[in-house]
């Protein structure tokens, strides 16, 4: 282990502390940590004799599987650049994955060569492309079944343990590619090092201290936990903020093919979990489930999630009706996740603050108008820094040099600090709608709308006007059965705040609002609806 890179070192030390333990679950497939580590080795080794080496990119491209962790850890430790792509894209947007990375080796799911089969003659760096679970027969040499390289997942613990190329990597060196959402424009590729990765797991550590000594517990030795994890991998907050954190503690890591509220609750009660979360749409669906009380979910101790908006009223209830640690953290993909991290009474006595910086984050509020630090309380551009900000973007420099200055990253979001150092997300700087010269921050009101006994879900945009330049616009949905009128919707917006943020059209939708696989509404797709009240 003596050249394993930093991230590696801590799968090391997981195989050794409890190699037997079962690392990753996905339907009836168990995998220990010592078969886990197996199965990376193998297929390390494979990429190296395809000419893989240090500073290459390897993508990879498919559900929460157990291939995924091998697929990650394997590139990371012949200190090839693993660049994790979204399982949501379609064929076109993994091919410009593809391209905008130059990867040269593929690692998919069937499904996702199913979509690529058209492209791949558009990618000339491609070389090799690695297919697990195909349905379809893979013709040319260019093709590899995973299964034919390092076998199945129930076959892992039974390869040779072999020795991993021997190769240099230092802490600062690229370990990954993650792709921002999307959400405000293209996708952007941000360089992750290995020091951003552990920096993450160490932030991750800290929390779990924090919420053992809460409960009573003594945060010596951290606890080997049962996770479900129900969102995707090629996220920064699934991979840096739960799976790598679990390898540490030896915690068992549940998969789920997809987000599911009933199944969830299933696999909750059958293996006892104790963590889930995510983002704030999976801790709804489930403490809103009709059929919730059917199962056990006592076993639940902490239910956290991040990267999007979520309303105060959901810490209470969980806090409540599960018994369990509420947590909100505040993250990007530039930061690998976890900046900010909030939990506990803390949590339950500022609900609308995603917490104070993690022990190595700073934080600074800067005026977008003149570039100065403003003083606390005042709401402005946050700007982060610390030893979680990547590199920069991937063949982006003129993004790079606009984002990334002097080590802190200027994250897009508007906030505020207060006097013990919470941070309170009061908009994306982008989504923010300006009417006649007063800011309506969007979450302001969409917490207000959420506090409707009616409204289980709510968005806020801006609707063009050419002479207040924006007015704001409310798209709700009803709980089943539950009844408002657009009238009554307003009025008790205008209860609450003052009269230029009511919303002065309120949309219905019969469906929850559309969002990306990382819990935020698609606001673009919403601004749409209402052409009609432009003027
Ligand atoms: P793009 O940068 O491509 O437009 P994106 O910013 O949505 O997409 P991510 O990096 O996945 O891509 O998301 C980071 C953003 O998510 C933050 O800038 C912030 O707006 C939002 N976010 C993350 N955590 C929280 C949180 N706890 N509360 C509120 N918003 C959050
Ligand atoms: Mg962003």
């Amino acid at each position: 282990w003596k050249n394993a890179p930093p991230t590696l070192r801590f799968l090391a030390q997981a195989i050794r502390a409890h190699g037997g333990r079962v690392f990753t679950v996905y339907q009836d497939e168990r995998v220990t940590y010592e078969a886990n580590w197996r199965a990376t080795a193998q297929l390390a080794n494979q990429l190296w004799s395809m000419g893989v080496r240090k500073g290459d990119r390897v993508a990879i491209a498919m559900r929460n599987l157990p291939e995924w962790p091998v697929a990650f850890f394997a590139a990371a430790s012949i200190g090839a650049i693993a660049v994790p792509l979204n399982a949501w894209w379609v064929g076109e947007e993994l091919a410009y994955g593809l391209s905008d990375s130059g990867a040269k080796v593929a690692i998919l799911d069937g499904q996702r060569h199913d979509r690529l089969t058209p492209h791949y003659d558009a990618l000339p760096d491609l070389e090799h492309v690695i297919v697990s679970r195909a349905d379809a027969s893979l013709e040319g040499p260019k093709f590899h079944r995973l299964e034919v390289l390092i076998g199945t997942p129930n076959d892992w613990a039974g390869l040779d343990d072999v020795a991993l190329p021997d190769v240099e990597i230092a802490p600062d060196d690229a370990a990954t590619i993650f792709y921002t959402s999307g959400t405000t424009g293209q996708a952007k590729g941000a360089l992750g090092t290995h020091r951003n990765i552990c920096s993450n797991i160490l932030s991750a550590g800290y929390v779990q201290a924090r919420g053992m000594l809460r409960r009573g517990e003594t945060p010596g030795e951290p606890a080997p936990k049962v996770s479900l994890l129900v969102i995707p991998l090629f996220h920064v907050t699934a991979c840096s903020a739960a799976l790598m954190p679990g390898v540490v503690t030896g915690s068992t890591v549940i998969f789920m093919r997809r987000w599911d509220p009933l199944e969830a609750m299933a696999i909750i009660e059958r293996e006892k979990v104790q963590f889930t979360g995510g983002v704030p749409t999976i801790a709804w669906q489930l403490l809103e489930h009709p059929e919730r009380d059917k199962y056990d979910l006592s076993s639940l101790d902490t239910i956290s999630y991040g990267g999007a908006p979520s309303a105060p009223e959901l810490v209470k209830r969980i806090y409540k009706e599960f018994g369990a640690l509420p947590g909100n953290g505040w993250g990007m993909t530039e930061t690998m996740a976890t900046v900010t991290q909030h939990s506990g009474e803390d949590y339950l006595n500022r609900p609308t603050s995603c917490g104070p910086p993690v022990p190595v984050a700073e934080l600074k509020i800067v005026s977008q108008e003149t570039g100065e630090t403003l003083p606390t309380g005042d709401v402005g551009e946050l700007w982060a820094r610390g030893p979680m900000v990547v590199k920069g973007y991937w063949n982006k420099p003129e993004a790079s040099a606009e984002t990334f200055v002097d080590g802190w990253v200027k994250t897009g979001d508007l906030a505020r600090l207060d006097e013990e150092g919470f941070c309170y997300i009061v908009d994306r700087a982008k989504d923010i709608i300006i009417r006649g010269g007063e800011n309506i921050y969007s979450s302001e009101v969409e917490d207000v709308l959420y506090a409707h006994p009616a409204v289980i879900d709510a968005a806020l945009v801006g609707i063009p006007h050419h002479q207040l330049g924006e007015q704001p616009g409310a798209v709700v949905h009803l709980a089943p059965g539950a009844s408002a009128s657009e009238d009554e919707l307003r009025a008790w917006v205008g209860r609450h705040l003052a009269a230029f943020k009511v919303p002065v059209a309120v949309k219905f939708t019969d469906a929850v609002l559309p969002r990306n696989a990382n819990g935020k509404i698609l606001k673009t797709e919403l601004r749409g609806l209402f052409a009609a009240e432009e003027a």
